[in-house]
């Protein structure tokens, strides 16, 4: 299996170039967020829960997404390998997550971290929130809770993986077509490594 992490604070495209990469390397895209959107959607009790922290940007316990992606691993026996997309965002989502693919005899091979400035990701969620249907892409407010979460909480998850040499950064800012070429040319040579 090739297992990857797209990596980044919010709005910093993970969602849009997951979308190509899973397509071009034949991966099963995890996104918790996309996950606990359609928990919220099926009205499920989890999704009610979550959408308490969703709602003020703040993060859902780590049991809730761990839970999810133990059971999208599990449903998923015959896959070439997963693309994690917005998990983990914390270092005991990341403990899981290894224990979880060493109990398969697989592990990641590489976290691309995406890096964008504030001032830009504001803006990208700004405008994707006039579209997105999202809510917490709408409120400013909201959306700075979400990045100062991404700066207590998610940031030490690339400190973690880089004591592993896993994690590889990538400029993300530029055409998606250029960012998308910069991703592929990282993770073929991790393919032939
Ligand atoms: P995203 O679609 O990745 O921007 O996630 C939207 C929201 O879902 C986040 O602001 C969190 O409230 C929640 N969420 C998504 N993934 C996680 C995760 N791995 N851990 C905790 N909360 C998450």
């Amino acid at each position: 299996m090739f297992n990857l992490i797209l990596f980044g604070p919010p709005g910093s495209g993970k969602g849009t170039q997951s979308e190509r990469l899973i397509e071009k390397y034949g991966l099963i895209h995890l996104s918790t967020g996309n996950l606990l959107r359609e928990e919220i959607q099926n009205q499920t009790t989890l999704g009610l829960a979550a959408k308490r922290y969703m709602d003020q940007g703040q993060l859902v316990p780590d049991e809730v997404v761990i839970g999810m992606i133990r059971s999208a691993l599990d449903s998923n026996p015959k896959a070439k390998g997963f693309l994690f997309d917005g998990f983990p965002r914390t270092v005991a989502q990341a403990d899981a997550l290894d224990t979880l693919l060493k109990e398969k005899n697989t592990e990641i091979a590489a976290v691309l971290a995406l890096t964008v400035s504030e001032k830009e990701l504001i803006e990208r969620l700004l405008n994707r929130g006039k579209t997105s249907g999202r809510t917490d892409d709408t409120n400013e407010s909201i959306i700075q809770a979400r990045i100062a979460e991404y700066e207590n909480k998610t940031a030490a998850v690339a400190r973690y993986y880089e004591t592993f040499g896993k994690v590889i950064r990538v400029h993300g800012e530029g055409s998606i077509d250029d960012i998308f070429d910069l991703l592929c040319k990282e993770i073929d040579l991790k393919k032939v490594a």
